[in-house]
């Protein structure tokens, strides 16, 4: 009997099993389905000029949160990371149905015309806005709107915003999402002074050390090098393909029982799995905490590649990535150039975009992927021109597997966490956070409390 059981083999599940591995806990690994990584899903498109590598969820991970470069490090495989460049060049967002880039050099932002003058000079009074007296959640519409304006929700940090996290920056908690420009703003009382507060003191720590860490990681052959690699080296018991049928708890032990017949018991459970599915495998040993994991709200998210003949989809202008605001009522929320941003990954003379769905119009997630295909090949054709056919498609769909998490959402998931009986512990996207560094975060976290 193991002494612990972690379902879902996700990067969480898999970095809390690493964790117990580490401590010297006996584990089992639940999977549902015949492979390891979740939404972490790299495929790789042979031509005869060689391979396309494509990642259908996460590409890149941040490593301001350290979490990711750290587990690279104890895995031994931080020379397979590459730098994926910044996020933020040639990145435009669809205004009035146009393309128009972000301005982000000063030049760029005095004659861009994404914003009227205004709405610039109330960005520019940010440094001499008062900064937030209390540490209340706040939606990442009213952040942005308090510090640099309603144009520049509207307009500019709205879109890129929204795009990021999938979701609508009037309900999605700033606490969850980008806790980091609340810190910036605490420490050095707005975002511009913070900028160059954190520059100046970048500058001195880049002298004294030689830390040869990027800004953002990703790996030649994909994300899923992470995963794999992690399966790899976890001795544990390992179960893919692994569905489970009811729960329940006897005296000491929670019992879980298989589809296969068998059954399984531990002294502690870490569901790593997102909340809506929790829900339903907790309903007979929680059934308190079930019901307020079901009430966190879970979209559909899809992303899709299409790779072309290099020539065919040159641009008249050097666009790495689009931002399509929900106010503009598409049916796709972004488009991102891979073969411009990571070149390495695709063959001499093909070009390949990535496509985001599922934000703005999330039946668009649930169509036949000749649908799908129909349905992006019009929006690229109206929003940069693009008409040709491509060669390939690669779609990926996760349907209500995109959290969200409303203004409130830290102390709701602290009110469920005093919910749960003993032995049982939560990890994962859908509570503290929903990027690679904060899964992993969270799948150790899961680990340590439970010891
Ligand atoms: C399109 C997209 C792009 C993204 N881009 C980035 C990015 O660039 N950088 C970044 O940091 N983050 C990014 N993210 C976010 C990040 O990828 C996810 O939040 C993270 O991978 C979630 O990991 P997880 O293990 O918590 O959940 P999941 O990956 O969803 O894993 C849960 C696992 O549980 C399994 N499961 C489900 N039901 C059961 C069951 N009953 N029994 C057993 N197992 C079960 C599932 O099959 C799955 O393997 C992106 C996400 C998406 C969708």
């Amino acid at each position: 009997m193991p002494e612990l059981i972690i379902v879902g083999g996700g990067i969480t599940g898999l970095s809390a099993a690493w964790e117990a591995q580490q401590n010297g806990i006996s584990y089992a690994l639940l999977e549902k389905t015949s492979r390891w990584g979740g939404k972490v899903h790299t495929e790789i498109v042979n031509f005869p000029e060689g391979k396309a590598i494509i990642d259908g969820g996460p590409e890149s991970f941040i490593t301001r949160k350290p979490e990711a470069w750290d587990l690279v490090g104890e895995l031994g495989i931080q020379d397979s990371v590459i730098n994926p460049g910044a996020e933020t060049r040639h990145m435009y967002i669809l205004d009035g149905g146009m393309p128009v880039e972000v301005p982000l050099a000063p030049v760029k932002f005095a004659s861009s015309r994404l914003m009227s003058g205004g709405g610039k000079l109330r960005m520019m009074l940010e440094p001499f806005q008062p900064p937030k007296a209390d540490d209340a959640d706040e939606s990442l519409a009213d952040f942005v709107t308090r510090r640099l304006g309603r144009e520049a929700l509207d307009k500019f940090i709205g879109p890129i915003l929204g795009g990021i996290y999938n979701t609508d920056p009037d309900t999605q908690s700033i606490l969850v999402s980008s806790p980091i420009m609340r810190e910036m703003e605490a420490e050095y009382g707005g975002l511009v002074k913070a900028m160059i507060g954190r520059m100046r003191k970048a500058r001195k720590n880049k002298l004294a050390s030689d830390d040869k860490k990027p800004r953002f990681g990703a790996f030649a052959n994909g994300l899923q090098e992470l995963t794999d690699e992690l399966a790899r080296q976890l001795t544990g018991d390992l179960r893919l393909d692994t569905n489970i049928t009811r729960i329940e708890k006897d005296e000491s032990n929670y019992q879980i029982f298989l589809e296969n017949g068998e059954k399984l018991s531990a002294k502690k459970l870490i569901f790593a799995t997102p909340a809506n599915i929790t829900a339903k495998l907790l309903t007979d040993i929680a059934e308190e905490s079930a019901k307020k994991l079901a009430t966190i709200k879970h979209e559909n998210i899809g992303t899709v590649t299409l790779i072309y003949r290099e020539e065919e989809i040159q641009s008249d202008f050097p666009i790495h990535g689009l931002m399509i605001p929900r106010r503009e009522k598409r049916a796709i929320d972004a488009v991102t150039f891979t073969s411009l941003k990571m070149p390495t990954r695709v063959p001499k003379g093909y070009g390949v975009i990535r496509v985001f769905f599922g934000g703005s119009k999330p039946n668009v997630a649930e169509v036949s992927d000749s649908d799908l295909l129909k349905t992006v090949r019009d929006e690229l054709k109206s929003t940069i021109g693009i008409t040709v056919e491509p060669i390939q498609i690669v779609p990926f769909r996760w349907l209500k597997s995109f959290p969200q998490a409303n203004v409130g959402h830290l102390d709701f998931v602290d009110e469920i966490e005093k919910t749960l009986p003993e032995g049982i512990y939560l990890a994962g996207s859908s509570y503290r956070g929903i990027g690679v560094p904060d899964c992993i975060q969270q799948g150790r976290q899961a680990v340590k409390k439970s010891i």
